[in-house]
């Protein structure tokens, strides 16, 4: 995987994901649209960071020497 942040190449199984979510409407209004009961269109959004992008964004948080040599799912 390509990090998004500084493109270097990293394995899928040691890039970390982000996802979230953006709408193509406006803040304000597509609060106003979901009040009155309509659906508002949101788009998934991946991000794959390498292990320093996503601690220096703070998107992960550096575990001690001894957890990061377990093999953790990641989200
Ligand atoms: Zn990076």
């Amino acid at each position: 995987m390509h990090c998004n942040k500084c493109g270097r190449l990293v394995p899928r199984g040691k890039a970390k994901r982000v996802t979230h979510y953006v709408t193509l409407t406006d803040f304000a209004i597509g609060k106003e649209l979901r009040e009155a009961g309509a659906i508002v269109p949101r788009r998934q959004v991946t991000e794959w960071y390498c292990v320093s992008c996503a601690v220096h964004t703070h998107k992960v948080n550096i575990r001690p020497d001894d957890d990061r040599r377990k093999h953790t799912k990641i989200r």
